[in-house]
């Protein structure tokens, strides 16, 4: 069976057929960091990384970029209120952003990139679209997109014209009559003063100004798909459901006006709103709750990601505080099993667990395959949870299948507790006067994290030294591209 997704642009799930397999490019809108984000945003990053997880472990080579908005209304009204300068107000919601995400075990994007680097593409792609005739000056000196002249436009969200004049006007200029059309929106906003203040202005052939939001993920998207894969198309498109309108159409819009392709993503992926009606947290945090919130509550990165595992991505998700406790008592479950297994080890035979196995391996990916069905993902790993625990207390004694078979597909949804999942490890969590021995995870991670610090100052034999006594403490660790590692308990 292959995979299927669901796709936003034909409103129907279609195997999914990147343009030059194994490689997939995948770009996902990121946060706007003017703020801590809120655990809703963070539903969507979740899905996306499912997403992801599974494209590799589909052995998809995937190339992940996610941008950061470092420069748009909200930032620059940040940084004036804190008198600081723009990159100094959006440096500390960045690094906020990759700590919530390591936390709740979110894969690194390939790139991150940042609108305010990438202006020169932005600048280009605004004259290319001038030259096109498809873009004009209005007379506040702003640079506007003409939707007249792009007929495609509105294929995505499918809405009529009464519906894109009234949602035009998001975040465009609220200038409305600097427009030659109502619905058209700003590519380039021309400087003020307050953009000045904080260095929010660059000059620009066509007047000095900053990006409009929805030219930034077109420029950007563009030039790195370009010099990574020489591709003019994404493979996958992915986002909120409230970027399908406007932000994803004009996107588009502005992209295939300047490819000149008929397209500009081959599959668009949204996901659902999270709603916040029935928890305790959202009503102290007047209803935004955000992912440090849940980590300063203590609860465990598996707990929020079995609890939106639950529900389809493509659904909306009410957050409550039972959901969060029933989640939180699966995830412990699940856990249990898994150090069972590991203690069981995988030196045995037994025809039964081969089998429980062989039916979660082929449950599990039939239902990832039917895009991204996780709460039947879910049941496939409860369902061998109930029948490998009936079998191992049968006295059955497991040979590597299962243990194979359930590391793969728990290491997908990552909704173990953390003692059982792996943990990521920067240099940052190195410690001096450790103990040699010892076994926790807090242990592992410190010493892992020593093992980073003495990779980086090249001492070769004192990084296979710790590899070495982590080994023999039953500890597992993965070096990983971006320079961090992660370490998981050795199975079997
Ligand atoms: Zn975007």
């Amino acid at each position: 069976m292959t995979l299927r997704l669901h796709n936003t642009m034909t409103r129907s799930a279609e195997p999914f057929a990147p343009l030059a397999p194994p490689h997939v490019s995948v770009y996902t809108c990121g946060p706007t960091v003017y703020n801590y984000a809120h655990i809703g945003n963070f539903r969507t990053f979740l899905f996306e990384d499912m997403l992801r997880r599974w494209l590799e472990a589909s052995g998809y080579r995937v190339f992940h970029v996610m941008n950061l908005t470092d420069v748009d209304d909200k930032t620059i009204n940040g940084a004036l209120k804190a008198e600081v300068s723009l990159a100094e107000h959006t440096a500390r919601f960045i690094a906020a952003f990759h700590e919530d995400r390591e936390y709740l075990r979110i894969l690194p994007a390939h790139v991150y990139p940042r609108a305010t680097e990438y202006v020169a593409p932005m600048i280009a792609m605004v004259e290319s679209l001038l030259e096109k005739g498809v873009a004009y000056k209005g007379d506040d000196g702003s640079v506007y997109f003409a939707i007249a002249k792009f007929p495609g436009y509105g294929k995505l969200s499918r809405l009529d014209t009464r519906e894109l004049q009234a949602g035009a006007g998001g975040r465009t200029s609220a200038d409305e009559y600097d427009k030659a059309d109502a619905r058209d929106f700003v590519l380039w906003k021309a400087a003020r003063a307050e953009d000045e203040q904080v260095g929010a202005a660059w000059d620009a052939p066509f007047g000095r100004g900053r990006p409009g939001w929805h030219l930034e993920c077109s420029a950007m998207a563009l030039d790195l798909i370009g010099k990574e894969l020489d591709a003019e198309v994404l493979d996958i498109h992915a986002g909120g459901i409230d970027l399908v309108f406007p932000h994803h159409e004009d996107e588009i819009a502005q992209s295939c006006a300047h490819t000149g392709r008929d397209e500009f993503a081959r599959v668009w992926m949204h996901g659902e709103f999270l709603t916040m009606s029935g928890t305790k947290m959202s009503k102290r945090f007047g209803n935004i709750l955000t992912a440090r919130d849940l980590r300063e509550e203590g609860v465990d990165a598996g707990t929020v990601r079995l609890l939106f595992a639950t529900t389809h991505y493509r659904a909306p998700l009410d957050f409550t505080d039972q959901a969060l406790d029933a989640a939180r008592e699966g995830s412990r479950r699940l856990g249990a099993f898994g150090a069972r297994l590991a203690a069981a080890g995988a030196g045995g035979s037994s025809p039964s667990l081969d089998a429980v196995a062989a039916e979660l391996d082929t449950a599990f990916t039939e239902a990832m395959n039917d895009d991204l069905n996780a709460p039947r993902a879910l049941a496939a790993l409860f369902d061998a949870v109930r029948e490998g625990n009936r079998l191992l207390d049968a006295g059955e004694s497991p040979g590597p299948s299962l243990q194979a078979v359930w590391s793969r597909t728990t290491d997908v949804l990552q909704v173990l507790p953390l003692a059982s999942g792996p943990r990521v490890v920067t240099m940052a969590d190195a410690r001096d006067g450790l103990e040699e021995s010892g076994g926790d995870s807090d242990w592992a991670v410190a010493w892992a994290g020593r093992r980073l610090a003495a990779k980086h100052a090249r001492d070769w034999p004192e990084a296979d030294r710790i590899r070495d006594l982590l080994t023999t403490a039953g500890w597992e660790v993965r070096d990983r591209k971006d320079g961090s590692a992660e370490v998981v308990r050795a199975a079997g």
